[in-house]
């Protein structure tokens, strides 16, 4: 606890960083307050005290593997298949958590809860889902969702060159892809292509570790694929246009709103602490009016996406959710994010850009939210379309 002099030579203790300004978990259920509160000591005491040495190597503590699975929260939000079910607000609130603390943590959530496991479980047949579902939930088979390619990011939904060609009873995939989370290690590709006969987006499951044709290159983050042959059997059966991609991408668009809420609530208590902490011309820094007014400001961005965030997780569970509704608060929150920690990274000084004060990390992690899950302009142009009524995307 930090603990400031007082002019009459007492100290008292000082207010603990706190980013729930408004009691926003006073909207949780006992339940999933519980849930919640095990997420945050989790990622506290076992993620917290390692991250930023395998931020700094670039690398993913693999040996947290087997006690993460054990926080039950696989495939949260879907009900049945072995999945954690749950509101969609407990979803957010989870990703929130994870986020305080590490956004590639949430991010690894994200792909493989989210995207991949989504993909199956909004667009994939009765059969798929049993099939996969189950051990992905218990995060047995890990999953990434393979979309963009190195020509085509934004344009995705009329642009793939990643092709399919029906041939019997198997499809076969030729193309490339880029940037794809979890790519080089797990064990379920999601991969979309495009297909030779109707020119539709199609979602196809690959099992990429046993599939000939299929490699991944870990420092272009590319996967190749050439010749790769699927059963019609993986072909995610309600996958049958970039509509049905879409569908997945609002929700995880949603959650992206929720993992960078997250990273400024960490940024923010980080930031608080340092400059409670800090000592400039004899006093703390954080006793300086223009740092308070940078410290308010970014407690103001993290409460407003947070309020932004619970009443979204209503429409959510409300079934109200639409596309340009997720748009918003992605665009919204990686954008108030990026705010707050520059604000943050300003406030550390020199501290601010080394990986040992957190800052650093967050300051990249929010570049990476911001342009991933599509670009705030494409968000943009979503919710642009949606309140005009014309289409500007070319
Ligand atoms: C860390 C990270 C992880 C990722 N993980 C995955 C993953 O797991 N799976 C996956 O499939 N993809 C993943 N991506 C890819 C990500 O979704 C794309 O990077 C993103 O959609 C943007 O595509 P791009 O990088 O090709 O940029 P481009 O599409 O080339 O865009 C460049 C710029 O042009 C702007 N622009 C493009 N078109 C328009 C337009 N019509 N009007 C106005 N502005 C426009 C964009 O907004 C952007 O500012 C990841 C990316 C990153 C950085």
């Amino acid at each position: 606890m930090a603990i400031a002099a007082r002019e009459d030579n007492k100290t008292k203790p000082l207010p603990a960083p706190n980013s729930d300004f408004y009691q926003l978990v006073d909207v949780l259920l006992p339940d999933e307050l519980a849930m919640v509160k095990k997420v945050r000591t989790y990622m506290e005491t076992r993620v917290q005290p390692i991250i930023n040495k395998y931020w700094s190597d670039d690398a993913f503590p693999f040996e947290l593997l087997p006690s993460f699975s054990e926080l039950g929260i696989g495939g949260l939000g879907y009900d049945g298949y072995g999945c954690a079910g749950g509101s969609q607000k407990l979803f957010g609130f989870v990703a929130m958590e994870l986020a305080r603390v590490d956004a590639s943590f949430c991010t690894f959530f994200g792909v493989h809860s989210g995207l991949a496991m989504g993909s199956i479980y909004l667009d994939g047949s009765e059969e798929q889902k049993q099939k996969w579902l189950p051990a992905m939930a218990r995060w047995e088979k890990i999953g990434c969702f393979g979309l963009t390619e190195p020509l085509v990011g934004s344009g995705t939904s009329g642009g793939l060159t990643t092709t399919a060609k029906r041939e019997g009873d198997s499809w076969v995939l030729n193309g490339q892809k880029r940037w794809i989370g979890n790519a080089t290690w797990c064990d379920v590709s999601i991969i979309w292509a495009r297909d030779l006969a109707d020119n539709q987006v199609k979602g196809f499951i690959v099992e990429n570790k046993t599939t000939p044709g299929f490699s991944v290159e870990k420092i272009e983050h590319k996967i190749a694929l050439k010749d790769v042959r699927v059963p019609e059997a993986n072909r995610l059966e309600q996958g049958n246009s970039f509509r049905d991609t879409a569908r997945v991408l609002r929700m995880t668009r949603y959650m992206v709103g929720w993992a960078s809420t997250g990273v400024q609530m960490g940024a923010f208590e980080a930031t608080l602490k340092y400059t409670q902490e800090r000592l400039q011309f004899g006093k703390p820094i954080a006793s300086f009016q223009m740092v308070q007014d940078l410290l308010a400001k970014m407690l103001a961005n993290v409460t407003a996406c947070q309020c932004l965030m619970v009443r979204l997780a209503q429409m959510d569970d409300e079934g109200k959710l639409a596309d340009h509704h997720a748009s918003l608060a992605k665009a919204f929150c990686t954008a108030r994010s990026r705010e707050t920690v520059s604000w943050g990274r300003e406030l550390l000084g020199g501290n601010g850009i080394v990986a040992d004060y957190n800052l650093a990390r967050f300051f990249a992690d929010a570049e990476a939210l911001y342009s991933y899950e599509g670009t705030y302009q494409m968000q943009n142009l979503i919710v642009g379309k949606a309140i005009t009524g014309f289409g500007a995307f070319v």
